[in-house]
């Protein structure tokens, strides 16, 4: 079954208020290819100002605490995101899981918090290089899967995204066979641990999509978008991947 691709940015910790005119051409583009969603997630600080800028696109975080009040200084809950109009949260990214140390059931706490939340929650996952060339990256992204994914998700609020924790920022990527491998693998521990929405849930790939890429990657059998990191800061190579992603989807 073909899902709707989603492309999705990650400013990382990255950007200002001057940056968000390039908001401008992305929502523009997004507007132009109603086939392939599109989201964009700025640093906290930025979402409020994103929202009003261009409250048309999908604006999302980049964490949510899984907690909904309390003593936790410096994080943020999901109904302050969603006060503020953000309607995804990317959770267990690489570097939140190596540098907060973040473990799966943290990350499955915190989609489980935007899912009820009602946002869209986009689970990370993703192995090492060092799994890689030990044979175990099935293993390693399913185990994170099993540990990660709330039971209650379904297609509608649910995301899964497969980002190799040695592609991201490299300009590294896995063959695309490799890509689909996984994917199929994703595919088939999601209808393990949520059934028959498994079909349902769109599977990104991240790390390393570019413009010259993109199409490629965007094509693989089970790749339903894009994560995308240094080359969503800028419309200019922002866009070429949405316009990828509505080639693929042919
Ligand atoms: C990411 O960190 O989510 C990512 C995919 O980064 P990049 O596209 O820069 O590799």
């Amino acid at each position: 079954m073909a899902l709707r691709k989603l492309v999705a940015g990650n400013w990382k910790m990255n950007g200002s208020l001057a940056s968000l005119v390039e908001l401008d051409l992305i929502l523009a583009a997004a507007q132009a290819h109603p086939s392939v969603d599109v989201a964009v997630c700025p640093p906290f600080t930025l979402i409020a100002p994103a929202v009003a800028r261009v409250p048309a696109l999908a604006v999302g975080a980049q964490d949510c605490h899984g907690q909904s009040k309390g003593a936790h200084t410096g994080c943020v809950s999901t109904a302050m995101l969603v006060e503020v109009g953000a309607r995804l949260v990317i959770v267990g990214h690489s570097e939140r899981r190596a540098d907060q140390h973040e473990t799966d059931a943290e990350v499955q706490a915190k989609a489980a918090a935007a899912i009820s939340a009602g946002m869209v929650a986009i689970v990370c996952v993703g192995e090492t290089e060092a799994d890689r060339d030990a044979g175990r990256a099935m293993a390693v992204v399913e185990s994170q899967l099993d540990g990660s994914i709330p039971r209650d998700g379904t297609g509608a609020t649910l995301v899964v995204a497969y980002e190799p924790v040695w592609a991201i920022g490299t300009g590294r990527t896995p063959s695309t066979g490799d890509v689909a491998d996984m994917h199929a693998a994703i595919r088939a521990r999601l209808a393990g641990l949520i059934g028959g929405e498994g079909a349902r849930v769109r599977i990104l790939y991240g790390g390393s999509v570019k413009p010259d890429n993109a199409r490629e990657l965007l094509a693989v059998a089970d790749v339903d978008g894009a994560l995308v990191g240094g080359a969503s800061l800028t419309a200019a190579q922002f866009v070429p991947i949405i316009e990828g992603a509505v080639a693929a989807s042919g």
